[in-house]
């Protein structure tokens, strides 16, 4: 296969990108100096290498020397409150809504009504178990409002439906609109949710 198939194809497994797009960003690179392609591939590259999975809430970063990452290791963030997101994306939409100062547990994905997907539901009660030891009070189900993010929800409830007596469950209030992710929700509508959230 020549180079510009296999780097499009490559291309094209990348999330929202199709095959036709996938060739679109070959062109555009071939187009483009050595340099910007050298800086892409290094940054590939480096992903591998100095990126760190947090043990904790699952988020990818390099931000410390260790796997916990700069949210799980503040001392000054709330232990009483633990918000569930679906991605890193979302987390860090959370995080430039300003408001939320409590843990975090990214779930790694959502369950879809044909039965697709998965959360990681072994470390989530791991880690329900272990705050719950730490003063957790509150577990903010913060996932998009999408049919899939309902579906996960209902899962997240299950699961914690033994820790009902000592836990509080919540969601975002639906500032958010219906059908939008929480990715790209705005930082005023995320605040307007959070303050806004109600029991589960
Ligand atoms: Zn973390």
């Amino acid at each position: 296969m020549d180079h510009i198939d296999e780097l499009a194809r490559a291309l094209a497994r990348l999330p929202g990108i199709g095959p036709r797009q996938g060739k679109r960003f070959v062109y555009y690179l071939l187009s483009a100096p050595t340099s910007e392609r050298t800086k892409l591939a290094e940054l590939i590259l480096s992903l591998g290498k100095d990126v760190r999975q947090c043990s904790e809430c699952f988020r990818f970063h390099n931000e410390t020397t260790t796997n916990v990452c700069r949210y799980c290791s503040d001392h000054g963030r709330d232990d009483a409150i633990l918000m569930f997101v679906e991605k890193d994306q979302d987390l860090s939409a959370i995080e430039r809504a300003g408001t939320y100062h409590g843990r975090y547990f990214v779930l790694g994905g959502v369950l879809t009504l044909s039965g697709k997907g998965a959360i990681r539901e072994k470390e989530l009660l791991q880690m329900v178990e272990k705050r719950l030891g730490n003063g957790l009070k509150e577990v903010v189900l913060a996932l998009s409002a999408t049919s899939e993010g309902e579906h996960t929800a209902d899962r997240v409830r299950a699961l914690l439906a033994p820790y009902r007596d000592h836990l509080k469950i919540s969601e975002l209030g639906r500032g958010l609109a219906t059908g939008s992710e929480l990715e790209y929700s705005d930082a005023q509508t995320l605040r307007a949710a959070l303050i806004n959230r109600r029991e589960a």
